[in-house]
């Protein structure tokens, strides 16, 4: 890994929180953020995140382990309350993780279209590998037009970029 010189912006923690537990996770890491032990109902009510999702959003970010939790019981409501901080250490870690889930999404892609041919309607309306397109007889299931061999050669090139500047991200990071 790098230097550890990456700075985490707001913009790469907002990114790496909504590809967690979805848009409103930030305003929720926003409330606590500088608070300790914030409890959920606090949360719920301050954000106006309804309470169940407020918790499913807090669940997502715990598992990611980019959130916290103690579970205490009210002493006057006799019930158990869970208390939130945020980790704001670890959504480095997150973030890298989340690139390289990417990354190989990307390669087993790019692979697929290397080794791969594939064959497209002249109206676009169906593209299919060789395969798929033998069950067919090289005629789109939607409008019957004959099939032609795709190339995909610009396809390769965009994945081949992408998967370049992403492991630099990642190295750098
Ligand atoms: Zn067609």
């Amino acid at each position: 890994m790098g230097d550890n010189t990456m700075r985490i912006t707001k913009k790469i923690r907002d990114e790496v929180l909504s590809k967690i537990a979805g848009e409103d996770a930030s305003k929720i890491i926003d409330f606590i953020k500088d608070k300790k032990e914030t409890s959920e109902f606090i949360i719920a009510e301050k954000t106006k995140i309804e309470i169940h999702r407020t918790r499913m959003i807090l669940y997502k970010l715990f598992e990611a382990n980019v959130a916290a939790f103690v579970r205490r019981k009210d002493k006057i409501k006799g019930w158990y309350i869970c208390y939130w901080d945020f980790l704001s250490k670890n959504i480095k870690h997150t973030y890298v993780k989340l690139k390289k889930e990417k990354l190989e999404k990307l390669q087993s892609r790019l692979e697929q279209e290397q080794n791969h041919q594939f064959f497209m309607c002249k109206n676009a309306c169906a593209r299919m590998n060789f395969e798929k397109a033998v069950d067919f007889e090289f005629k789109c299931p939607e409008c019957g037009e004959l099939m032609n061999q795709q190339d995909n050669s610009r396809t390769i090139e965009f994945l081949s970029d992408s998967i370049a500047s992403l492991k630099k991200d990642i190295a750098n990071s």
